[in-house]
C-alpha cells in the first residue's frame, strides 16, 4: 500500500467524510482575493489569525512538501428545533473544547502521521476551504461555502482540516470552481438577511450575522438589528435554503440526546438573565468566541432576538433587564426590543426608565418611544 493509500484508509477509518491531497505551494488565489478587499478580512487578525500569511503555506514552513486535507461532516445528527434558527449548526457541535468527537479524530490522525515519520503542521491560520478545493474535495457555492464534491451527498455541513506534511504525495485534481446548478437563481443571495452576500461568490464578513453576533464591538448597528432576526450566535440561513443541501436535509437523521439535554440552557430568555457561572460553565464550553468578560454581548444578542420574535410575552423580562442590567449595550438593546414589540406595557417600561438614564441608553429609549 502506498503512503497516500495508507493515509486515505486511516482518515476514513477515523470517521472523516473524505480526504484529499495538494501541494504546499502558496494559495495564490486566496491571497489575491484577500488583497482586493483587505478591509473585509483584517478583522480576523483581532482573533490572532493572519489568514493571508497562513495562505503562504511552504513560504512559512519551508520543509513542507504536500498538504493533506480532511473534511468532517458535522451534520450527522438532527439538530434540536429550538436551537435551529438561533445558533449556527457548526457552533452547536463545536468540539474544540471537549475534544471528544472530530477534534479527537484529528488528534488521532495527527498521531498516525507522526507514527508514519512525518513532520507536520496543522493550524487555523491556513485557509481551510480553499485548501479543500485545491485538494479536490469540495466545490464552492455562490454563498462562499464549500460543498463536498464526492461525499456527504454534496452537502456543505463540513469542517475542512488542512495539514502540511514533509512527504511528497501525489496531489489530487483541484476543484476550485463553483458547483451550483444553473437553474438555482441565487437563492442564497436572496435569503441573506443582511445583504452580506452582495453578489455571487462575494461575501462581506463585516455584514455577516456570525461576525456581528460574536466579534463586532459595541451595540449592534441599527440597520442590522431587524435583519439579524432571532440569530444569537452564528447563522446558517444561506446554507439552509440551498438546494445543494436538500438531499442531506431530506434524510431522517438520528437525534442528538446530549445536545437536546442542554438546548434549554441556550434559550434567549435564559441567556438574557444568565449568571456568570451559567455563562462560563454551560455556554462557553461550546461557544467560546466571546470572552468571559463580555457576557453583555451575549445578553445584547438575546435581547435583540427576543425583540424580533414578536411575542409581547417577553416584555416583562426585557423591562426587568432594562431596569437592572449594568451593561449599557444590554439596556440599550432591551429598549430597542421593547420599542419593536410595542404595546402599553412596553411603553410604560420605557417611560419609567427615561428619567434615570443618560447617554446611549437614553438615546435608545427616546428612539424606541418615538417608534411607538
Ligand atoms: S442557493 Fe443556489 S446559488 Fe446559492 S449556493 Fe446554493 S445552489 Fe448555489
Ligand atoms: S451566514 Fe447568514 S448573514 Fe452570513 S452570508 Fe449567510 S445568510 Fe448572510
Amino acid at each position: 500500500m502506498t503512503l497516500k493509500q495508507r493515509i486515505t484508509e486511516k482518515a476514513l477509518e477515523l470517521g472523516f467524510a473524505d480526504v484529499g491531497f495538494t501541494t504546499a505551494d502558496p494559495l495564490d488565489l486566496y491571497i489575491k482575493e484577500y488583497e482586493t478587499r483587505p478591509e473585509m478580512y483584517d478583522w480576523t487578525k483581532l482573533g490572532g489569525l493572519d489568514l493571508k500569511q497562513g495562505a503562504g503555506l511552504a513560504q512559512n514552513h519551508p520543509w513542507a512538501k504536500s498538504m493533506v486535507v480532511l473534511i468532517y461532516n458535522y451534520h450527522q445528527k438532527h439538530f434540536p428545533a429550538d436551537l435551529v434558527g438561533k445558533y449556527g449548526r457548526c457552533y452547536q457541535i463545536d468540539d474544540r473544547i471537549a475534544q471528544k468527537d472530530w477534534v479527537l479524530a484529528i488528534i488521532n490522525f495527527i498521531g498516525f502521521l507522526s507514527e508514519e515519520g512525518m513532520q507536520l503542521h496543522q493550524g487555523e491560520e491556513i485557509p481551510a476551504r480553499m485548501s479543500a478545493a485545491r485538494a479536490g474535495l469540495v466545490t464552492y457555492g455562490k454563498n462562499c461555502f464549500a460543498y463536498a464534491r464526492k461525499s456527504m451527498m454534496g452537502a456543505s455541513w463540513l469542517v475542512s482540516v488542512p495539514i502540511l506534511v514533509d512527504a511528497e504525495i501525489e496531489p489530487d485534481e483541484p476543484s476550485i470552481e463553483v458547483g451550483c446548478p444553473k437553474w438555482c437563481k441565487n437563492a442564497c443571495l436572496a435569503a441573506c438577511p443582511t445583504g452580506a452576500l452582495y453578489k455571487p461568490k462575494k461575501m462581506n464578513p463585516l455584514k455577516c450575522i456570525p461576525f456581528n453576533t460574536y466579534y463586532a464591538p459595541g451595540i449592534t448597528a441599527m440597520e442590522l438589528r431587524e435583519p439579524m432576526g432571532r440569530w444569537i450566535y452564528g447563522c446558517d440561513r444561506c446554507q439552509q435554503v440551498c438546494p445543494r443541501n436538500e438531499p442531506w436535509m431530506n434524510q431522517v437523521l438520528p437525534e442528538n440526546p446530549p445536545l437536546m439535554e442542554i438546548a434549554g440552557d441556550f434559550q434567549p430568555e435564559v441567556i438574557l438573565t444568565m449568571s456568570q457561572d451559567h455563562y462560563e460553565n454551560k455556554i462557553m464550553p461550546l461557544m467560546f468566541y466571546i470572552p468571559k468578560e463580555n457576557i453583555g454581548k451575549w445578553k445584547m444578542n438575546a435581547a435583540r432576538a427576543l425583540g424580533n420574535m414578536g411575542d409581547t410575552g417577553h416584555v416583562p423580562i426585557l423591562a426587568e433587564t432594562l431596569a437592572d442590567n449594568p451593561d449599557e449595550t444590554v439596556r440599550g438593546m432591551c429598549a430597542w426590543s421593547l420599542g419593536r414589540l410595542g404595546g402599553s406595557k412596553a411603553k410604560a417600561a420605557l417611560e419609567s426608565r427615561l428619567p434615570g438614564e443618560d447617554g446611549l441608553v437614553k438615546e435608545e429609549i427616546t428612539l424606541a418611544l418615538e417608534k411607538l
